[in-house]
Order: structure tokens, then sequence, then C-alpha cells
């Protein structure tokens, strides 16, 4: 799921679309699903209580990465904190069976945050390789998008730095990571770089697209990962 970004297309009707869409998921009764960040549009406490009422109707679990309007374009030690202390860590990793999903927090790749975005990046490499050494189908999800269009495009508003977009990319390639997982730019992206999977799907608060609202179903078999969008 991409930016279910409760109070961006309307307060109320984007909890109601947020509402069909775990009630979507709970008859398809998927592993486990990923929220790719911005689970809402203003950071607030009631917002983010009326984003986990939702989303504790899931009966799978389910991961869920930061984005820009959970930390802020620059995230802060307080935003960074009240992030943590209400979901968790911002960047983990969570297996199951043989696939692992690496959840990394963006905002501290797209601006470079003292201490913090150092030890995620070193936290990236250090897991990506250690995943490497097994046999696990390896993701990784996040927030922004490596980029739109181009590999070598600049930096905008809507992609990662490209001095890090680089390392990122030469980590995924060299580790064997299958695919990366992002929201961020409310339109459907589906790139692809030395075999991996780059994919920003539908939302279900605002598609710049106009692509209907939804959701994309990853199924990942013995030698085919396939996705597939799901409308509410
Ligand atoms: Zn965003």
């Amino acid at each position: 799921m991409c930016d279910p970004q409760i109070g961006m297309g309307g307060y109320d009707d984007d909890m109601v679309r947020f509402n069909l869409a775990v009630d979507k998921i709970n008859r398809m009764q998927p592993d486990f699903v990923i929220v790719c960040g911005d689970l809402v549009h203003h950071a607030h406490d009631s917002a983010y209580d009326d984003f986990e009422e939702v989303i504790n109707k899931l009966e799978v679990p389910y991961l869920l990465a930061p984005g820009n309007h959970d930390l802020g374009n620059i995230p802060s030690d307080s935003s960074l904190q009240a992030y943590r202390s209400r979901f968790g860590d911002d960047y983990f990793v969570s297996h199951y069976g043989e696939v692992s999903m690496v959840v990394i927090n963006t905002q501290l790749i797209k601006e470079n945050v003292k201490l913090a975005s150092d030890l995620q990046m070193k936290w990236i490499a250090s897991m990506l390789d250690s995943l490497a050494h097994t046999k696990q189908k390896v993701f990784v999800m996040g927030h922004y998008p490596l980029f739109i269009k181009e590999v070598n495009e600049e930096e905008n508003y809507f992609n990662l730095p490209d001095n890090r977009r680089t390392t990122l990319l030469e980590l995924f390639e060299s580790s064997g990571v299958l695919a990366y997982l992002s929201g961020h730019k409310h339109e459907l992206l589906t790139n692809e770089y030395a075999g991996i999977f780059l994919v920003s799907g539908e939302t279900t608060s605002k598609n710049f697209d106009e692509r209907p609202f939804g959701f994309r179903k990853w199924s990942v078999q013995k030698c085919r990962i396939t996705h597939e969008f799901v409308p509410l």
C-alpha cells in the first residue's frame, strides 16, 4: 500500500478508502502487508489514532515505513522520537518464510541527518550483505522512489539524491535484492535496474496520474515474482 496519507485527498474520503482497502485485504488474506510511508497528511496524534484504528483491523501482519509527512521533510530528533515511540523502529528487517523485507527510512537518505543518516546507511549495507549469504528472497521498501524516469536524473522533490541513489542501487545489485517498493510519487512507477523491480504504486488518498485508487498484490514464487493492481 502507498500513501494512505489520511487528510490529503479529503479526510473522511481517505478514511473510507483506507477502510475499504483493509477490508479487501482481509478477504484476500495475504501473508503480510507493507505500507510505504506517508501514513497521514499532518502528523498529529488524532490522525495517527484514526490511522491505527483502521490498520489494526488487518487480520495479517503489517510493516510500516515512515514518509516525509510522518517525519517532516527534514527529520528532527523529536519527529524521529515521536514516530519511534508510536510505531517502533523506522528501519528494520522482517522475515516471512523465504522472503526478507528490509524496511528503510528514506527521509534519512533524502536529507543528511547528523549521525542518524550514517548509522542507517551502515545498517543497510551490513544487513543486505548478511542476507546475501542466505537463501532468502530479499525485498527493500521505503517511501521515496530512488528515481522517477532515469537512473541518472537530477535530484528533485520526488526522488533521492543521485550520489546516495547510486550507492543504494550498487548495494541492491551486489546483494541480490529482487525489488524495491516505494510510494511518495502518487503515480504508478514501474522501473527496473539490473533486473531489480523498482515500483511505486497507486494510493488510497490521491493519484496524480488519475489511476484508480487501490493497492498492489505481490506474488513471490520459486522463480517468478509478479505484481498486479487491486482496485478498491
Ligand atoms: Zn511523501
